[in-house]
């Protein structure tokens, strides 16, 4: 395939190249030269020589849910990491190792079985390293931070081959720079993350008519900003399609959604956490009476359920970003813009997500109260209209994004300020001298002005 002798990397057309390449995001093209699914530390070291020496430049994907965030793949050599090694979970350090190509749903029936549960986020279908690598927003991060901050260390094979340990007194550089520095350092094989004690979870999805979203929104954004830590929530209109797996008041209709969780750790929290959500739901019941709620008490594994993520692929556009808080004319804007969309997301953020906790890394706290995430089916009317969007919110900008939420190489999105930036080059430049995994790199691109 690259004229170098016998290679890993399968070319285009064979079962290993598709077996590498399957990607969630469908609108994406998956185009390398050659694909390669490394089932070891050794098979992944073996990889990256192998491109060193064809002289192309090494891409990672693990499931493909970001792929399409940075440039094509053409020409490029593609990596899966699919390490085949159990995650282990230590109930007595509440820490869990987990090797790369697992996803949330792989790791949270290992740590539930000790009361324990991890800061993923809302589809367990989404890969564990990529998540953390661009800081991880989770429906417990109001109370415990992005999940980065919660990473002890990560096991990365650098572009020169070499296998090496980056936490907090291990390359101490590297390890800030990996945790929401915009990909491009090497390949992580493992991370360790720390676990969080969770008994219980109250979760469930209480549903408007669209109605009555004008009144609700702007409430919602009230009580979201001096909420109490212990719940995070997503306020959406949502249009899902008519599936038979959907309960009747949300197949093939449009609705206004409030989602998300009241943190149970302990049996002795409940009827705390009962009244937090009280709180919030009776002013807006108040309000407009919702037409179905199934907010109840469950166990902290169903809460990848309670947002309806699709697990199966799909080919969608989405745009995103950081939002100050919205007025009244921002709002009659922003919510009337894209009809089409399959949701028009804000998520609650605040309370611990606002916090940098010491040895977090160059992503460890978001300022904005809210973050905004437009989401449809890939094509034309829906890009019009997350342009629509982006326009009726251009107020409320503060020019950052969360670079997990960021779908397309070409929409704006800027992590760090440029001082920051400058900082992250250059450990990048320290371990990929030769930019090996440059195509990974996430671009920083600002939204042109209105
Ligand atoms: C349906 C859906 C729901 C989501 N929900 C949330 C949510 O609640 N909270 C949140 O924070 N995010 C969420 N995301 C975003 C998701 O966390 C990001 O898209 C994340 O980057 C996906 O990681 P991945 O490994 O699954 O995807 P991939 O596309 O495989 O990888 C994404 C990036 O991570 C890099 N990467 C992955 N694995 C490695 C590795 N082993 N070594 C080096 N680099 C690696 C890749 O190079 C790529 O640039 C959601 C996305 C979707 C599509």
């Amino acid at each position: 395939m690259t004229g170098t002798g016998p290679t890993l990397f399968s070319p285009p057309g064979t079962p290993g190249y598709a077996e590498a390449g399957a990607s969630f995001q469908l609108a994406a093209p998956v185009d390398p030269a050659g694909a390669f699914t490394a089932r070891s530390i050794g098979d992944v070291v073996r990889a990256v020589a192998a491109a060193r020496r064809a002289g192309l430049p090494l891409r990672v994907s693990t499931t493909g849910h970001a792929m399409g965030r940075t440039g094509p793949l053409t020409g490029s050599l593609l990596l899966r990491p699919l390490i085949d090694a159990a995650v282990r979970v230590d109930p007595d350090s509440r820490t869990a190792r987990v090797p790369a190509g697992r996803t949330w749903g792989d790791i949270l029936p290992e740590a539930t079985r000790y009361g324990l549960t991890a800061l993923h986020g809302s589809s367990s279908g989404v890969g564990v390293i990529g998540y953390l690598l661009g800081g991880g927003l989770s429906f417990y991060g109001r109370r415990f931070g992005l999940a980065a901050n919660l990473v002890r260390s990560l096991t990365v094979v650098l572009a020169d081959g070499e296998v090496v340990e980056a936490s907090a007194t291990c390359r101490p550089d590297l390890f800030w720079a990996l945790r929401g520095g915009g990909g491009g350092f090497g390949v992580v094989v493992e991370a360790e993350i720390e676990l969080i004690p969770m008994h219980r979870v109250l979760t469930g999805m209480a549903v408007w008519d669209p109605a009555d979203v004008a009144r609700l929104a702007p409430a919602w954004q009230a009580w979201a900003r001096d909420a109490p830590r212990e719940v995070t929530t997503s306020f959406r209109l949502l249009s899902l399609p008519p599936l038979p797996s959907l309960p009747p008041y949300l197949a093939g209709r449009r609705v206004v959604a409030l989602d998300g969780a009241v943190t149970v750790s302990a049996e002795s929290d409940l009827p705390a956490a009962r009244r937090v959500l009280d709180e919030m739901l009776s002013p807006l019941s108040a309000l407009a009476p919702p037409v179905a709620n199934t907010w109840a008490l469950a166990p902290p594994q169903a809460l990848p359920l309670t947002h309806l993520d699709p697990l199966r692929p799909v080919p969608f556009d989405s745009d995103s970003a950081l939002v100050r808080e919205i007025d009244a004319a921002g709002w009659a804007g922003a919510l009337d813009a894209g009809p089409g969309l399959t949701a028009f997301e804000l998520r609650q953020l605040g309370g611990a997500f606002g916090v940098s906790p010491p040895y977090g890394g160059v992503l460890d706290h978001l300022a904005a109260p809210l973050l905004y995430h437009g989401v449809g089916v890939a094509g034309e009317e829906t890009a019009r209209e997350l342009g629509a969007v982006r326009a009726a919110l251009q107020p409320f900008l503060t020019g950052y994004t969360a670079p997990n939420f960021v779908a397309h190489v070409a929409k704006p999105q800027r992590t760090h300020d440029n001082h920051t930036r400058v900082r992250v080059e250059r450990v990048r430049l320290a371990v990929d001298p030769t930019g090996l995994f440059a195509g990974d790199v996430a671009p920083t691109l600002d939204a042109p002005p209105p």
